[in-house]
């Protein structure tokens, strides 16, 4: 039969979830004889013990995972149908483990190779500023024109180690990252960050400006996180505005909700890319922008960052209009102030 050559563990059962049958992969995966399990409960199999299985449902949550004897499963639930009627249901664990073991020794990788670049580009940048500050010399305009070259390749660098590690410990999915809740002032942070980019945002003739509304809640949330993303929407919005432009960094309470809201006068995006660019990796070339150099990770830190804290991040934008970039923070759970950290 087709279902014993299947090579992960697969379960067929009766509509009120009672084991009908279970493949070979199933029997030595957990140590089961089908034979003595038809007619129990699918549940009563240790590791599935926690399925959320109901007669009239066959969804399970997408990031359920199943973990036991250092193997990882996701489950996938089938109906087994007669005509229109459900006739039982077929669960199929998909065996992950390798996937999960490689995503593990990337991310390891990555940990490692940001955390070594980051000491070797401090000291670099940290000679070139004392060359800058004539430090060993006088220095030329000649020389002062190349270590100034140096400091904004340094810059760039620095930017995209720290966007690639945090691109890869925020990730909601597979990232590592410990969050520290404490009070945060959200306002305040913004503020901060937007005093940060006043001078690069003068140097392209870009008008940036805040609206912060009054009285708005402390709440419990990540500081660091927070600024990496608004830090990365606001370099997106000086990065993909034209001189003359204005940038405008506001944050309100919409209903129970938190918004940060970065709007700019840029060059707007398509309503097809605006469904793209919150991935990982993804960048969108423009003819018009050949040179703009990035890494893709800006936005998925962003929407990392809102999800973590139960929120989300989303976008406005009409191409030659500017756009609007939101975060929601949600005013419940975690982010209260007292609520117990998990
Ligand atoms: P990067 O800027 O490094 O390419 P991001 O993840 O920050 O990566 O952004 C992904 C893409 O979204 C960019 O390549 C750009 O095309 C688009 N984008 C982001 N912010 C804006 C903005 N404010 N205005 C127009 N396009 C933007």
């Amino acid at each position: 039969m087709l279902l014993r050559s299947i090579p992960d563990p697969l379960f067929m059962c009766d509509v009120d979830w009672q084991l009908l049958y279970l493949n070979p992969a199933a029997e030595f995966a957990f140590g089961l004889k089908g034979m003595e399990m038809t007619g129990q409960p699918l549940t009563t199999i240790a590791v599935l013990s926690d399925l959320p299985v109901r007669a009239e449902r066959e969804t399970l949550p997408a990031e359920l995972l199943l973990e036991t004897n250092g193997n990882v499963y996701a489950p996938l639930c089938f109906p087994l149908l007669q005509g229109d009627k459900v006739e039982g249901w077929l669960l199929l664990l998909r065996d992950i483990t390798l996937v999960k073991k490689r995503i593990h020794y990337q991310n390891e990788f990555i940990r490692l190779v940001t955390h070594d670049l980051r000491t070797p580009l401090t000291s670099v940048g940290g000679y070139a500023n004392m060359l800058a500050h004539n430090a060993v010399g006088q220095m030329n305009p000649k020389q002062m024109e190349f270590i100034d070259k140096i400091g904004s390749g340094i810059e760039y660098m620095r930017t995209l180690v720290e966007n690639i590690q945090d691109a890869n410990r925020f990730d909601p999915e597979n990232g590592f990252y410990q969050m520290s809740r404490a009070p945060a002032d959200i306002a305040e942070v913004v503020q901060r960050i937007v005093k940060n980019y006043l001078i690069p945002a003068e140097k392209q003739a870009l008008h940036l400006t805040t609206l912060l509304s009054p009285n708005l809640p402390i709440i419990n949330a990540d500081e660091h996180m927070i600024d990496r993303a608004v830090t990365n929407l606001i370099d997106n919005a000086i990065k993909y505005t034209p001189n003359g432009g204005t940038i405008e960094v506001g944050v309100e309470m919409v209903d129970d909700q938190l918004i940060i809201g970065v709007h700019d006068t840029g060059y707007g995006i398509s309503p097809d890319n605006q469904k793209l660019i919150f991935k990982r990796n993804v960048r969108i070339h423009r003819a018009d922008l050949p040179r703009t150099r990035g890494s893709g990770l800006g936005l998925f830190i962003v929407k990392s960052a809102a999800q973590r804290h139960g929120g989300e991040a989303w976008v406005e934008s009409e191409e030659g209009q500017g756009s609007r970039f939101y975060i929601s923070l949600p005013l419940s759970g975690e982010n209260l102030i007292g609520h117990p950290q998990t």
